[in-house]
């Protein structure tokens, strides 16, 4: 099979929500290991490390003092709070990526997709993922254990307000089969990676293919 050509192009802004326990951090986990040209941006939160979490993969541990200053400096693309912490994303390696044809995958809530729209909606792609039903979405609440019950009733009672969301993303996909998810949310990474206005290297190409050189 012959070489893949390569047109240059801009890369995308991928952004997941879904109310925790839809299986989101799963299908993140999943697509960046099958797209080494994917990569995740990690935000900076003032809430407490989980068991198994490690500062600087999972999040950026920061606490309020430093969140202001990033907020101040304008350091962050996007900042809200969820659940009583604070959640932002941090400008720089975002634009850097974008601008060399990286595209990122942002595990974040329907806030901060809001405000990426209004500032970058050309390079947005979002995709809200809904759980099959809200019996399965405390069950995996449960399973994963890793709140108290208190909390994980705090999370139930604000996954229909993440929900009554899904109308303001571009694309929204049921998570009732884990494969099945993932295959449908790779191909719109796929199928967006193709759109037209991305492709920056469009116009030599096709100037190079008509004048035959
Ligand atoms: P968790 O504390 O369970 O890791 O995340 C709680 C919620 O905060 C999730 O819905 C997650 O998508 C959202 N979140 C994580 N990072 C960010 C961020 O940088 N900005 C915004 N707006 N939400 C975030």
């Amino acid at each position: 099979m012959r070489a893949p050509i390569n047109i240059n192009r801009r890369g995308l802004m991928l952004v997941l929500s879904s109310p925790s326990g839809a299986g989101k951090t799963t299908i993140a986990r999943q697509l960046l290991e099958m797209e080494s040209d994917l990569h995740l941006s990690v935000s900076v939160t003032t809430r407490q490390r989980r068991p198994g979490e490690m500062d600087g993969r999972d999040y950026h541990f920061i606490d309020i003092e430093a969140f202001r200053l990033m907020i101040n400096r304008d350091e962050l693309l996007e900042h809200a709070k969820v659940f009583d912490h604070y959640y932002g994303t941090p400008r720089e390696a975002v634009e850097k990526r974008l601008a060399v044809g990286q595209d990122i995958l942002f595990d974040i809530d329907w806030q901060g997709t809001q405000q990426l729209r209004q500032r970058a909606e050309s390079d947005l792609v979002s995709v809200f993922i809904l759980p099959p039903d809200m019996r399965e979405l405390e069950k995996r609440l449960h399973t994963r254990a890793q709140d108290s019950a208190e909390v994980v009733a705090k999370r139930m009672s604000k996954a229909s307000d993440e929900i009554s969301h899904w109308a303001e993303y571009d694309y929204v996909v049921v998570n009732d089969d884990m494969e099945r998810c993932l295959a449908n949310v790779h191909a719109i990474l796929r199928a967006e990676r193709l759109k037209r206005h991305r492709g920056q290297g469009l116009v030599e190409f096709v100037k190079s293919l008509r004048e035959g050189l």
